[in-house]
């Protein structure tokens, strides 16, 4: 069973979060004073070519457009409000991915969506 793309998405989006806390100087000492391995960094790099070989094309492309306007390209929606732009009713598009995952963007802001209810 492969993994789904929703799933993969989120996993790279919190990825690209730990990189960005990475090119940080002081939170990289802090984590070198408390500790932490120091080859965190490369260890982050690979698992987000692992997670981007597995990702649907298409959309790993529209996640890295969606990237460079958004800190956090993916937003929860709960009945039936995007928490990204907060605009009720955000469901638009939809991108059936080559693995069949149902992946939807928001109408508004284009953010790629999750279903918290
Ligand atoms: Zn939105």
């Amino acid at each position: 069973m492969h993994e789904s793309q929703l799933r993969l998405l989120m996993f790279l989006q919190d990825l690209l979060f730990l990189q960005k806390e990475m090119q940080d100087f002081q939170v990289v000492e802090k984590y070198e004073e408390m500790g932490f391995p120091l080859d965190r960094k490369e260890k982050i790099e690979e698992a987000i070519r692992e997670v981007t070989e597995q990702l649907d094309r298409d959309l790993y492309h529209r996640f890295q457009q969606l990237a460079k306007k958004y800190d956090r390209p993916m937003a929860p929606v709960k009945k039936g409000v995007c928490y990204g732009c907060f605009v009720a009713a955000p469901t638009g598009s939809k991108l059936i991915t080559q693995h069949k995952d149902i992946i939807e963007f928001c109408n508004h802001c284009g953010r790629i969506l999750y279903r918290t209810d």
